[in-house]
C-alpha cells in the first residue's frame, strides 16, 4: 500500500474520530474555577443528542443490545441509588454483596447449573474481557498447582476472542491458535493432535464473534476431560441469548453446564443481558477452581487484603444495574426478546439469500454474516458506512457481519437495511473501483512482510485517541 493511500485514510479517520476539535472549549488542564453543572450537562446532552441517532435508530451491529428509552431511564435511576457502592468493603453495602451473588446465581442457573451436581459458583467482572483473562488466569495457577505447569499451553480456534491472546500476553500462557474448518467451526481433529504435556485447557465459543457459528462444544470439552484439562466456554456474546433460543425451538448446539467437560463459562451482562456496560459474569465448576482467582495478601501494612477480581475498588452501582437488568427482565422478557431478534435474523437471512453476489456465511442464529464472490465485499462495507451504517468488517476472509440486538427489531429497520444494501451492491457494480473504506487495512493486516506496519497503524489509532 503506498503512503498517499494510507495518509487518506489516516486523515478520514482523524476527521471522523475527533470531531469536536472545532467549536468545543478543550481542557487540557484542570480549569481554574469550576464550570458551571448546568453548563456540564448542556454540553453532554449536546454530544448525546448528535451521537445518539446512530445507535438508537439501528444503524450499528452489536453496540447497544436493548436501548429503549425506558429501560435506559430505569438503569440510570438504578445506578443513582447506588453510585456510591463498592463491594471492596462488603461491609458497608452488603446489598451489593447480595445483587452480586444473585446474578452469579441466576446466571449460573439460565446456564443450567441446576441440572448437574456439581456446584457452579463465580464472580462478576468488568467485562467479557476481564471475564476471559481472569478464567485463563485461573487456569494457569491451576495448572501450575496441581500438575507442575511452568509454561502452560492454552488451545483456542483462530475465531476465539482477541481477549485470549491478550491473557497469553499478560500471563505468559501460550495460545495455540488452530484454524477453523470449512464450517467455520473449531477443528476437533487438530485440536486433539495440538494438545501436549504443557496444555492446561482448550476453549470454544458459543459463538465467536466472527460469524456467530457455535464451536463444537460437546466434543470439545469431552476431549479436555479425557485429558483433564480446564474447558472454558466463552459465551460472552450468546450466554443471555442462546438459551431463550432454545426454548423457542431453535436448533443450538449444547454449550454450558450440561456438558461436563465444561469447567468455565464467560457470559456478559452488558450484551444481551440488558445491563449498563462495564459487568460480565465468570462462571466456574467447583469453588475450588474459583479459589485460583482469588487474591489475598495478609502481611501489607494496609492489614488483610481479599480481592477477586483484577479490579480493587469496583462499581457496586453497575453490579445493581446488571441485577437489576436481569430481574427486571425475567425470563419471559428476555424470551420475548430474544423472539423479536431471532425472527429479524431469520427475514434478514431470507432477503440477502435473494442477492446472488452476497453469500451467508454459516446459518448463525442472532448475526448474519455476508460475503461475495463477485464483489469486494469492503466497497460494499464503505457505501454503507457512507449510509450512516455501522457494520463489523472482518476478514479471514473478507467479509461483514451484522450482529442483530432489539434496535434492528423496530418499525422498518431491517427494511432500511436490505433496501440499502441492494443499493450498494448496483453502485459497486457500477463503480469496481470506489474507496474501499478500511479494506486495504485488512489486506495489510494478513501479509506477514507487512505486520509491522499494521502494528503502526495500530499505535498511530491509539495515540490519537488519547490526543485532546
Ligand atoms: C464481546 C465479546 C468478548 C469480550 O467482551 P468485552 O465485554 O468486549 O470485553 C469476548 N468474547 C466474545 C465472543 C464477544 O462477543
Amino acid at each position: 500500500m503506498d503512503a498517499d493511500l494510507l495518509a487518506e485514510i489516516t486523515a478520514g479517520v482523524e476527521k471522523s474520530l475527533k470531531p469536536y476539535r472545532e467549536g468545543f472549549a478543550k481542557h487540557e488542564f484542570l480549569p481554574e474555577r469550576g464550570m458551571d453543572r448546568e453548563e456540564i450537562i448542556e454540553l453532554m446532552q449536546n454530544f448525546k443528542e448528535m451521537e445518539a441517532a446512530k445507535w438508537k435508530e439501528g444503524f450499528v451491529s452489536g453496540a447497544v443490545y436493548h436501548g429503549n428509552e425506558d429501560h435506559i431511564d430505569f438503569m440510570n435511576q438504578v445506578y443513582a441509588i447506588n453510585s456510591q457502592s463498592n463491594p471492596l468493603h462488603p461491609e458497608i453495602w452488603p446489598s451489593t454483596t447480595k445483587f452480586e451473588a444473585e446474578i452469579v446465581s441466576m446466571t449460573a442457573n439460565m446456564l443450567s447449573a441446576d441440572q448437574t451436581d456439581d456446584e457452579i459458583v463465580g464472580v462478576v467482572s468488568s467485562g467479557g474481557t476481564e471475564s476471559i483473562l481472569l478464567a485463563m488466569k485461573t487456569y494457569r495457577d491451576w495448572a501450575r498447582e496441581t500438575k507442575g505447569i511452568q509454561q502452560p499451553e492454552i488451545i483456542a480456534p483462530t475465531t476465539a476472542h482477541a481477549a485470549f491472546s491478550k491473557a497469553g500476553d499478560y500471563f505468559g500462557i501460550k495460545i495455540n491458535r488452530i484454524p477453523v474448518g470449512e464450517d467455520f467451526r473449531a477443528d476437533v481433529e487438530k485440536t486433539r493432535q495440538a494438545i501436549n504435556e504443557n496444555t492446561i485447557a482448550l476453549v470454544g465459543s458459543a459463538p465467536p464473534f466472527p460469524h456467530g457459528i457455535v464451536d463444537p462444544i460437546e466434543e470439545l470439552s469431552e476431549l479436555a476431560r479425557e485429558n483433564d484439562l480446564g474447558f472454558h466456554t466463552d459465551g460472552c456474546l450468546g450466554g443471555f441469548i442462546l438459551p431463550w433460543a432454545e426454548k423457542l425451538g431453535y436448533d443450538i448446539p449444547p454449550f454450558d453446564f450440561r456438558l461436563p467437560g465444561v469447567t468455565s463459562i464467560s457470559v456478559d451482562t452488558h450484551k444481551y443481558g440488558y445491563a449498563a456496560k462495564g459487568t460480565s459474569v465468570i462462571l466456574y465448576r467447583g469453588a475450588e477452581l474459583r479459589h485460583f482467582q482469588y487474591f489475598s495478601v495478609a502481611d501489607w501494612p494496609g492489614g488483610f487484603y481479599v480481592s477477586p477480581t483484577f479490579a480493587g475498588s469496583r462499581p457496586g452501582a453497575l453490579i445493581a444495574v446488571a441485577w437489576a437488568a436481569m430481574v427486571s427482565m425475567g425470563e419471559a422478557g428476555y424470551l420475548k426478546s430474544a423472539k423479536r431478534i431471532l425472527d429479524t435474523t431469520d427475514w434478514l437471512k431470507e432477503e440477502i439469500k435473494n442477492f446472488p453476489d452476497l453469500q451467508l456465511i454459516g446459518d448463525p442464529p442472532f448475526m448474519v454474516t455476508i460475503r461475495s464472490e463477485t464483489l469486494n465485499i469492503y466497497q460494499i462495507m464503505e457505501y454503507m458506512t457512507e449510509r450512516n451504517w455501522g457494520l463489523s468488517g472482518l476478514h479471514l476472509p473478507p467479509s461483514v457481519h451484522l450482529c442483530v440486538t432489539q434496535r434492528h427489531t423496530q418499525d422498518g429497520v431491517k427494511e432500511r437495511f436490505v433496501t440499502e444494501l441492494k443499493e450498494a451492491i448496483a453502485y459497486v457494480k457500477e463503480h469496481p473501483g470506489a474507496s474501499e473504506g478500511m479494506g486495504p487495512i485488512y489486506g495489510m493486516a494478513s501479509a506477514i512482510e507487512t505486520r509491522g506496519m499494521v502494528t503502526a497503524v495500530f499505535n498511530w489509532f491509539m495515540d490519537l485517541l488519547y490526543s485532546v
